[in-house]
């Protein structure tokens, strides 16, 4: 009710200060791509080499507070993110999640998958599944070094829409 009346726009704070934002605070992970609306990041988690987020850098809550533009950016990016992921490490799936249930700003999930991995075939936020071969990790962290050229070379070649642009 307290709500009513606020209307959403882009860069609009909703629920959690920035202050209190993990995303705000800080990068979320290695930056691997930086541009004015959004980053590409790699996650140190140990379970997962080459777990990906694409953050968009202003405090956003949901895909409909962007621009027809903004939207477009941004998945044309998760798709960059993919496509990398796919030429780098080949898993069997790749996962693409957005939820930010803890942290309500607005990025994506972008996380490869493998058969043997923790949690196979559940999202990797669900029950452990088993302690993932350590070899099969060792090679996938030899291989991150091509993540970032690999998305550089995906997104210098996407043309960038104008804010507000609707198809
Ligand atoms: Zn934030």
């Amino acid at each position: 009710m307290s709500e009513r009346g606020t209307a959403r726009r882009p860069g609009r704070t909703v629920g959690a200060a920035p202050a209190a934002c993990e995303l705000c605070r800080g990068d979320g992970g290695r930056v691997l791509w930086r541009e004015q609306a959004l980053r590409v990041v790699l996650v140190d988690d140990r379970d997962y080499p080459g777990f990906l987020r694409v953050v968009w850098n202003a405090h956003v809550r949901e895909m409909s507070d962007l621009d027809a533009g903004g939207r477009e950016r941004l998945m044309v990016a998760v798709f960059a993110a993919e496509a990398a992921l796919r030429q780098a490490l080949a898993p069997d799936k790749i996962n693409l999640a957005s939820l930010g249930n803890l942290t309500p700003h607005l990025h994506w999930h972008v996380i490869p998958r493998y058969t043997g991995d923790a949690h196979f075939p559940q999202p990797i936020w669900g029950p452990r599944q088993r302690d993932p071969d350590a070899a099969a990790l060792a090679q996938r962290m030899a291989r991150l070094a091509v993540l970032g050229p690999a998305i550089e070379q995906h997104l210098r070649g996407a043309p960038v829409p104008l804010a507000g642009q609707s198809r």
